[in-house]
């Protein structure tokens, strides 16, 4: 029997992975994507020697034999790459009271720092830690879609039973969470550690994670996990096509059957996938026809994860022995257009030699900013680059506060705003994580289809709550188990 014929929009780890499972399915799978290269959001860039990466901070369930790990090796993301497991979160500094507690992967540890800080929370801390210690030992299963059963739906509650009790127990966002300690350091560090709406159940799994050597990253950068799946897909026979950018879905009683390209030309295909934004995909590829209360609720009300601004330096100079996370709260807030900003990620590649020349070593710092602005300002380029060169400035002075001599020590600086990211990969309001994880969004599975559409499926972050790597790449291998078993196939995993 022919193959049927499978469009994918866009080449983010989601649509890598609906392509490469595509593949070893027997759809005969092309992706047409926006940009020039691969990985969408998970990428890294060259500039002058060094390399910039854009993405991965920590990978979840990397250990052999974990849930996610087996989806990374079945679509070759580490073959010809080196993972690197790592055994510290990030080391919380408040520059103003030089005071600072770091996040590793000894619990014991921290929970002595944390009580030498804070021996009135002494309880409060147990629990904390304890919180992290139960979400170590267990494993993370990917979620079985709703689209598969009944039977799924059980499959999956036995498979979560381990964190249910968890997730149930701990549903709290985390700046409630906090309010459980009086030491005002500790709440703030606990709060500022990832997301203050999210679930504090979730930093117990990242936290968790940490301990139980679960937690890493790609030598050389983002680039090359985003790339190495890209080859897996190329290896399968299946077929791309970059500087594509796709404009309309093709629709014919109310069934999806191609896609048209912003050069005019038109693709038909038994099957379209959009791996790419959602609001762009349901409101402009399909002009906003096909929706419903929740797809509305959903737009009008979820909060994004916050657009950023991530300013990369290279340093003609090493940094050994420093941590290379750490989370910076300013003296005095920094403005960024018309907000202030408290605090800054840091990031001091000083663990991986192959991303700057000889002896030297990127540094990246990351602040939350605002959209709008930059969209507005963008249209003035000159005025665009002298505010990113300002705050590029501003921000080097900082660093150069805490490790004296790095000023003087840059070759190379680069500045992504939200513009950037949306200039790139198209995501809304320059949201790259997609839909933030609050409790709503997280107790939600978003359907991959979209109401009375035939032939048409979304995977990645927008149909993902809380987005991330691993939701990613399960949901482009769970959308093929969907249409494996509407097929009447057997789903199959070809070795890797
Ligand atoms: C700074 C940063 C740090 C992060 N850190 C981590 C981390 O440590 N751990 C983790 O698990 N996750 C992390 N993430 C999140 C994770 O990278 C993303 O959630 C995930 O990669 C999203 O993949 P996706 O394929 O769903 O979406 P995307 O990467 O957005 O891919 C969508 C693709 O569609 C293309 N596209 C869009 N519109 C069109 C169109 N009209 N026509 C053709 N193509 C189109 C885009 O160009 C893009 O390639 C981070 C992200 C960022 C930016």
């Amino acid at each position: 029997m022919a193959e049927k014929t499978m469009v994918i929009i866009g080449a983010g780890l989601a649509g890598l992975s609906t392509g490469c499972y595509g593949r070893m399915n027997g759809y005969k799978t092309h992706i047409y994507e926006h940009h020039t290269m691969p990985g969408g959001v998970c990428t890294a860039w060259k500039r002058d020697g060094y390399v910039m990466d854009g993405c991965i901070h920590w990978l979840m369930s990397c250990k052999p034999g974990s849930g996610f790990r087996k989806i990374y090796d079945e679509l070759g993301a580490f073959r010809d790459n080196r993972l690197m497991f790592l055994d510290h979160y990030v080391r919380f500094h408040d520059q103003d009271s030089d005071q600072a507690l770091d996040f590793g992967s000894d619990l014991d540890r921290l929970a002595a720092d944390m009580k030498a800080i804070a021996p009135e929370d002494s309880l409060s801390i147990d629990e904390f830690i304890k919180g992290c210690r139960d979400l170590a030992a267990l494993d993370m299963p990917a979620p079985e879609p709703r689209e598969l059963g009944m039977g799924a739906g059980v499959k999956s509650l036995w498979e979560m039973r381990g964190f249910l009790k968890y997730m149930i127990k701990y549903n709290v966002p985390v700046n409630q969470y906090t309010l459980r300690f009086k030491n005002l350091f500790i709440r703030e560090c606990i709060n500022k550690l990832f997301l203050p709406d999210m679930p504090v159940s979730f930093l117990f799994v990242v936290l968790g994670q940490l301990a139980g050597g679960q937690l890493g990253c790609v030598e050389g950068g983002s680039q090359r996990f985003s790339d190495a799946i890209a080859r897996r897909y190329q290896e399968l026979g299946g077929e791309i096509t970059y500087r594509a950018s796709v404009e309309e879905i093709l629709v014919e009683n109310d069934r999806a059957v191609g896609i048209r390209l912003a050069d005019g030309s038109e693709i038909k295909a038994d099957i379209v996938v959009s791996a790419a934004d959602g609001y762009s995909t349901i409101f402009q590829m399909l002009g906003g026809k096909y929706l419903d209360q929740s797809i509305r609720h959903r737009f009008e009300t979820w909060p994004l994860f916050k657009p950023l601004l991530m300013i990369t330096y290279g340093a003609a100079r090493e940094y050994s022995g420093e941590k290379a996370a750490q989370l910076i709260k300013l003296p005095k807030p920094l403005k960024i257009l018309n907000q202030e900003t408290d605090s800054m990620h840091l990031r001091i590649f000083n663990y991986d030699a192959s991303l700057a020349p000889s002896g030297c070593t990127v540094l990246q710092a990351t602040l939350e900013t605002g959209y709008d602005g930059w969209i507005d300002l963008q249209k003035d380029s000159a005025a665009y680059d002298r505010e990113k060169e300002r705050i590029a400035g501003e921000v080097l002075q900082i660093i150069d506060g805490l490790f004296p001599g790095t000023k003087d020590s840059i070759e190379v600086t680069d500045v992504a705003t939200p513009y950037t990211w949306f200039y790139y990969t198209r995501n809304y309001r320059g949201s790259y994580e997609g839909w933030l994880m609050t409790k709503e969004a997280l107790q939600t599975q978003i359907p991959k289809t979209l109401p009375g559409l035939q032939n048409f499926y979304m995977a990645g972050q927008w149909v993902e709550p809380g987005g991330g790597i691993p939701p990613a790449l399960y949901s482009g291998r769970n959308l093929i188990r969907i249409l494996c078993k509407q097929d009447h196939k057997i789903f199959t995993v070809a070795g890797s």
